[in-house]
């Protein structure tokens, strides 16, 4: 049985004092990390409070980046190592946004999973395709060669472990949700894509989530699905209450 992750994306929005009300709008509202586990990725400067405020709460912290060296002249990035170490349980890697506006490839993606992974974090790995190749008909070929390239290298036991998000990137702060059908389709896709790559037990056992235009009003529907693991929420989990709504979807 996976257990379900709501996770919130803010992306470069909100500053530590709008992360701390955050946390005091959510307090106590949250479900236990037994039935849904609650992440929230926050832009870097905000991690300090998050990781602060989550301590003792079932919310856990992610941050939307890393680089992959433990330290060095690397002027403006964040090594996994000093996430780990002021707390993070996870990092998001290979968003739509982080692969098209500062060009981050398959290879530089795998490096980061890798890192992430050495250094007692877990990944969340997001895939999806844009509208031109899902109207090519591309949508499967394309997401199956984003995971085989990030997982490259990989160990099972660390797959199992790790998060893969499908974002269309069609559906992403569009307010055009991918239908339940569609979404499920292509990520029992990708779980049988980690079934290929290397066994049953591994693809049952990793969480794949949907992202793109996820709220309050249609999480239901795509939780239903039997594929469907959680959600990436970007716009409807920067609200306390539109967070705890979705976290509270059952
Ligand atoms: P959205 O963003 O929920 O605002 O569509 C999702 C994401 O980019 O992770």
């Amino acid at each position: 049985m996976r257990t379900p992750i709501m996770a919130g994306n803010w992306k470069m929005n909100k500053n530590p004092e709008e992360t701390q009300a955050f946390l005091n709008g959510v307090k106590g509202k949250l479900p236990e990390s037994s039935k849904v586990q609650t992440v929230i990725a926050a832009p870097a400067i905000d991690l300090s409070t998050l990781v602060a405020g989550a301590k003792g709460t079932p919310l856990q912290t992610a941050a939307e980046n890393c680089y992959f060296e433990d330290a060095g002249a690397f002027t403006g990035e964040t090594s996994p190592k000093a996430l780990k170490e002021m707390g993070l349980d996870y990092v998001v890697i290979g968003h739509s946004e982080r692969r098209g506006y500062f060009h981050e490839t398959d290879q530089d993606i795998n490096k980061k999973a890798k890192a992430i992974l050495k250094n007692g974090l877990l990944p969340i790995i997001c895939c999806g395709e844009s509208l031109e190749q899902r109207e090519a008909g591309q949508t499967n070929d394309w997401v199956a060669s984003q995971v085989e390239a990030a997982l490259a290298g990989i160990s099972a036991s660390d797959v199992k472990n790790s998060v893969i998000a499908y974002e269309p990137i069609w559906a992403i702060g569009t307010g055009k949700t991918a239908s339940a059908d569609q979404a499920q389709e292509v990520v029992a896709h990708i779980r049988s894509i980690v079934a290929k790559l290397y066994d049953a037990a591994t693809a049952d056992a990793v969480r794949i989530l949907y992202g793109g235009s996820v709220k309050p009003a249609n999480v239901k529907e795509l939780m239903a699905k039997p594929d469907i693991d959680g959600g990436l929420v970007g716009g409807a989990s920067m609200d306390p209450d539109s967070f705890v709504a979705l976290a509270n979807y059952q």
